[in-house]
């Protein structure tokens, strides 16, 4: 939320901070990643988003460097330089990312997911397939998006059920945390579609709303219309 990137913002400067560490899952790494920006920036941490209320001005100072260590395997935030932030007063739910902003460290360590609760390792999980569903279908795809998520999918969809079943599967837990961090690479290098930008709306509303969760039911309606037209002009 804006609030608690502001916060820490504030906190960092208060205490000279040289650098920013992300303990956590998708919304911890990415609020980081906002208070890297803010860390080193004057105003409104809204001033630089762009879309939405964002006013879309150039940030001017380098952000402070982040390091993310990730405790699930969902949102790929760990590897992109993509941070989703919340306005809670105007209801706004929106990504913002630039170069220097990608973790100069990353640590994927499977062995910090095994306390994940069913519910939420099958939420993360369903993140994770949809970065690179989404990327795989995208028009705007190449050789490189591709080859991720073709591997992210595999990986991502035949462990997640064991991971659900099995919290202490350290292979399934593994193989989804590899197709989470590749899913963040899809993110990178070619860019999701019809399924992320609503969720998001969604979940602005609804903040307890598990943006996973959203992605299913959104994504129920959009595949059945993609399935249908393509048996409609294929005939498969
Ligand atoms: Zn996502």
């Amino acid at each position: 939320m804006k609030s608690t990137v502001i916060a820490g913002a504030d906190f960092a400067k208060e205490q000279g901070c040289d650098f920013i560490a992300a303990l956590g899952g998708g919304s911890c790494m990415d609020a980081a990643k906002a208070i890297a920006i803010m860390a080193t920036s004057d105003g409104d941490y809204w001033d630089y988003v762009f879309g939405g209320t964002g006013r879309g001005k150039p940030v001017e100072h380098k952000p402070l460097p982040v390091i993310t260590v990730t405790t699930t395997a969902g949102t790929g935030s760990e590897t992109d330089p993509w941070a989703v932030v919340t306005h809670e007063e105007n209801h706004e739910k929106i990504g913002y990312g630039s170069d220097y902003l990608f973790p100069v460290l990353a640590v994927v360590d499977p062995e910090l997911m095994i306390f994940v609760p069913p519910e939420f390792t099958a939420n993360q999980g369903f993140d994770a397939l949809f970065h690179s569903i989404e990327g795989y279908v995208s028009n705007g795809v190449d050789l490189m998006s591709d080859m991720y998520a073709i591997t992210a999918i595999e990986n991502v969809a035949k462990n997640l059920a064991k991971a659900v079943r099995n919290g202490n599967d350290p292979d399934a837990r593994e193989k989804v945390a590899f197709g989470n961090t590749l899913s963040g690479t899809v993110m990178c290098v070619g860019s999701c579609t019809g399924q992320h930008s609503p969720e998001h709306e969604m979940s602005a509303y609804h903040q307890d709303l598990p943006h996973g969760a959203g992605l299913i039911m959104i994504s129920k309606h959009i595949l059945h219309i993609l399935l249908t037209s393509t048996y409609a002009t294929t005939g498969l």
